[in-house]
């Protein structure tokens, strides 16, 4: 536990100690005080420590005995919201939780329980593991929801959906999703993010197995209903005739609300024709019967559904440009083709028009350029995530006789939106699950196409729905792994790799702000130095975007708001963040700026790799030993490159002569090329120069420059062929400290869309 930062507090707080309830700091819940001490505590909280109290879950919930061993040894600092009495003596109370806090003492003072106590902060884990972290739990999650009968309120949904801080992540899992008192109060006491990462992720993936097990049982009863089936619908019809007869007056309140919402509003007729139908159905049905509640869940459903209600767009494109400006720094071509696309939609008003695709690394603002246009359109926002997408039934729904039925994301969607024209963001379209059942990209093409989409089937709502009003917009990491019909159906705006300096301007001109005012202390007169952000950048970050510089950022915040919070008075003492505050803040630097190979070596050539994740770059090694000729390979390279290295041995062979490489040698030698770098996935022709290039100066002896880049495809005849991604490798390249790249010929042309601080300080052969 070195490095927990442990600070008493100058002051002891009234205890609030719960049963059955754990408060998580990066939450707000709301509980009810009965029990005299409680109440008092709460009184005496709002009286006079400025609402602040300690949330203690209590070990045993059946006790109302409060000592030292009877509670949790950790609670939450909380701040009252607001309290409501109630006339049978009960205190509804809304608590914000803060943070983590060790019990040292408790004693008792006029009735009420008081406590000193450590605030304590989180044991950090690295970036990297924080990113597997992230991701393994979303893919936990999908699949624990995905099992149909887990569900997460929506609200911690749309939290969990943003892209969080892993402490945050983990602490609002263990409040909504974590059902578990045990567990919860176990969460609570454990400081280490990664540990409370796993025996989260332990308890959904349990819960998973448990929701599987439940919904097979719930398929054998099924099976059995349907055996019955004969006799429902004998039944069904014999209350029909009832009905006729006027033997069974149905005094269904239910059933008349949604037939005057039919009334009221103007839905299509097809869906009103259907929607009465449907109630009819209901009013027959026995209403503590499981049909009927699965019967009025689909009303409801149909009901919701927007179907009419839409909203104005905003035509003036000069209003357009304004807020696509405010939202974002740079970008300028990008936000030209958006206005262009805008203005072009607006005017023609065709439903051909292609979809916008953004395609780029992670962090580059894809998503924050689509809910940008929503507001500047004055649009709704909706998202869904096509990662990992694995059923053409996560699209479509299910046929509502299956038990728990939804319909698919697409309409839930659109309920969520409220409108029939929405901006609507499918996030990932390359990342649809490769064991994916059916056709995705079928699936896709008729979703985005406005001539299908017009008449959209959910197999819940079973009623063809209306996308044609929608404003999809896709994104992509990486375009390679699209389908090409479905490339041909979007408009592909590329969004790059930022700069250091330009990353350092939309640190200080939004990120900066939007940190501050979420962490709610935009009026401290914070000020972060430009140094400061430039020190985060390169050693706290290492990245196409700008995600883990937000993070940090937040990160900053947070710190600074336990601070302020543990300071006599609430009062911050720092607000001028500079290079020590940062390492302050964010300990130790994790990444080394400056170039990996910094002496010249022989057999060691820095290449250049652009993957999902942007550019970076990639040094490779060659080394020999006494042999018989073989070529051996390490480094986990992929097929083509591993071609790409027999390409180059083969060539280096052939021209033993141009090179002044003894022949002889590869009689008696084995050549051994290695990637270091397990992280960066390493596949494709583009390190055939590199390659080349280590080999030529392991067999001759010369040392290549450390501060060269280099890269190109080789082939055997040597010829060089042109690269992709030189935008991304040269950004990469630049940030790793090379002085020289060496690119093909045929990519000069390629030379006019880099920045021009690279096209200054960075060599182009
Ligand atoms: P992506 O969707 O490309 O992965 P996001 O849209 O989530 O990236 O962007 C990450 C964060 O960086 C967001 O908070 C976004 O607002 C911010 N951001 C990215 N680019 C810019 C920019 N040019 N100007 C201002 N903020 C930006």
């Amino acid at each position: 536990m070195d490095n927990v930062e442990r600070i008493t507090s100058e002051m002891d707080y009234p205890i609030l100690a719960t049963k059955g309830v754990v408060l998580f700091p990066h939450n707000d819940i709301t509980i009810e005080a009965g029990r005299v001490f409680s109440k008092r505590a709460i009184r005496k909280s709002n009286e006079s420590l400025n609402s602040y109290i300690l949330v203690v879950p209590q070990k045993d919930p059946s006790s109302d005995n409060i000592t030292l061993q009877a509670l949790s040894g950790y609670g939450c600092v909380a701040k009252i919201k607001s309290t409501r009495n109630f006339d049978n003596g009960i205190i509804k109370v809304a608590l914000s939780g803060l943070s983590r806090a060790k019990i040292n003492s408790l004693y008792q003072e006029d009735g009420v329980f008081y406590a000193s106590f450590d605030v304590l902060e989180d044991e950090d884990i690295s970036i990297d593991e924080e990113e597997a972290y992230v991701r393994t739990t979303a893919k936990a999650l999908e699949e624990y929801m995905s099992s149909g009968t887990n569900t997460i309120p929506k609200a911690t949904f749309e939290r969990l959906s943003k892209g969080l801080e892993i402490s945050e992540l983990t602490d609002i899992i263990s409040q909504s999703v974590v059902k578990d008192y045990k567990r919860q109060i176990e969460l609570l006491n454990e400081l280490n993010v990664g540990k409370r990462m796993d025996i989260c992720i332990a308890y959904i993936k349990s819960e998973k197995q448990i929701g599987k097990i439940e919904s097979e049982i719930d398929k054998k009863v099924r099976e059995k209903l349907d055996a019955n089936q004969r006799e429902y619908i004998l039944r069904e019809k014999l209350r029909v005739i009832k009905e006729e007869l006027g033997d069974v007056t149905p005094t269904d309140k239910d059933a008349d609300g949604l037939r005057q919402m039919v009334k009221d509003n103007p839905y299509p007729d097809y869906v009103k024709v259907k929607a009465e139908s449907e109630i009819k159905r209901l009013e027959m049905m026995n209403s503590s019967s499981p049909e009927y509640s699965m019967q009025k869940s689909y009303i409801d459903w149909l009901l919701n559904t927007p179907w009419y209600q839409k909203t104005e767009d905003t035509t003036d494109i000069f209003e357009v440009e304004k807020i696509l400006n405010e939202d974002h720094y740079g970008l300028e071509k990008i936000k030209e083709r958006i206005l262009e696309y805008l203005a072009v939609k607006t005017v023609t008003n065709s439903l051909k028009a292609p979809i916008i695709c953004f395609s780029g690394p992670p962090g580059v603002g894809k998503t924050s350029l689509a809910k940008s246009i929503a507001r500047a359109l004055d649009r709704k926002f909706v998202k869904f995530s096509l990662g990992g997408l694995k059923d053409e039934s996560e699209i479509r729904g299910h046929r509502r006789t299956y038990l728990g039925s939804l319909p698919g994301r697409i309409i839930q969607g659109m309920r969520k939106a409220g409108v029939i024209n929405p901006v609507f963001l499918l996030d990932e379209i390359d990342k649809m699950g490769g064991d994916y059942k059916g056709d995705p990209t079928s699936a896709m093409l008729e979703l985005l196409d406005p001539e299908q989409n017009k008449y959209f089937s959910d197999n819940y709502i079973e009623e063809p729905y209306d996308l044609s009003n929608v404003l999809f917009i896709c994104t992509a990491n990486y375009l390679e792994n699209i389908p090409a019909p479905l490339v041909d159906r979007l408009e592909i705006i590329n969004v790059d790799s930022y700069t250091e300096l330009e990353k350092v301007q939309i640190a200080i001109r939004h990120l900066v702000a939007k940190q501050l005012i979420a962490h709610g202390i935009e009026n401290e007169g914070i000020i972060f130095e430009e140094s400061a952000i430039m020190h985060i950048i390169r050693y706290y970050t290492r990245e196409s975007g700008v995600r883990n510089l937000e993070r940090a950022i937040a990160k900053i915040c947070r710190k600074l708001v336990i601070r302020k919070l543990k300071n006599k008075d609430q009062i911050l003492d720092i607000k001028d963040i500079n290079i020590d505050a940062v390492k302050e803040f964010l300990g130790k630097e994790i990444f080394d700026y400056s170039r990996k190979e910094v002496t010249d070596q022989v057999g060691v050539v820095t290449g250049l790799a652009y993957t999902q994740y942007g550019g970076d770059i990639l040094p490779i090694e060659a080394n020999y030993f006494t042999g018989k000729g073989a070529l051996i390979l390490t480094g986990k390279l992929g097929e083509v490159m591993k071609e790409s290295a027999s390409i180059a041995f083969d060539y280096v062979k052939a021209n033993a002569d141009k090179f002044e490489i003894d022949k002889t040698l590869f009689e008696k030698i084995d050549v051994h090329i290695h990637v270091p770098e397990g992280a960066v996935p390493k596949d494709g022709p583009s390190a055939g120069i590199t390659l080349t290039t280590a080999l030529v100066s392991l067999l001759t002896g010369r040392s290549v420059r450390s501060d060269v880049a280099m890269t190109g495809e080789v082939t055997l005849r040597g010829n060089v062929l042109p690269i992709g991604g030189l935008k991304e490798k040269s950004i990469s390249a630049h940030r790793s400290g090379i002085k020289t790249v060496i690119i093909p010929k045929d990519n000069v042309k390629d030379l006019d869309d880099l920045p021009q601080l690279i096209l200054d300080e960075v060599k182009f052969i």
